[in-house]
């Protein structure tokens, strides 16, 4: 048997999201973030979720792997809610 190993890209590839458009489980505020000077946030996350654009924090919740790191990183409370998701809402782990 042979078993092929998948790049990063692949395996995160393999996930589906059900979107709670109605109701976001992370929320950033903005402001606090802009004053942030580390911005871990952009390291930490395995999703690659948080970006910058003209030197403001963009976060998409959409592919968000509900691993709880960029929670336990923020310093300066820029998060301001983190939950997991609704009930049927969320990632759903596919590999295998
Ligand atoms: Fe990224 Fe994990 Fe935070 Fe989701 S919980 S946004 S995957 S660091």
């Amino acid at each position: 048997m042979t078993v092929k190993r998948l790049s990063p890209e692949e395996l995160l590839g393999l996930n589906k999201f059900a979107v709670d458009e109605e109701d976001a489980h992370i929320v950033l505020d903005k402001f606090i973030c802009a004053g942030c000077q580390e911005k871990t946030c952009l390291v930490v996350c395995p999703a690659v979720l948080y970006t910058l654009k003209d030197g403001e924090i963009n976060f998409d919740y959409a592919g968000c792997l509900e691993c709880g790191t960029c929670r336990v990183v923020c310093k300066n409370k820029g998060i301001v809610k983190w939950n997991y998701p609704r009930g049927t809402f969320g990632v759903n782990f596919r590999y295998g």
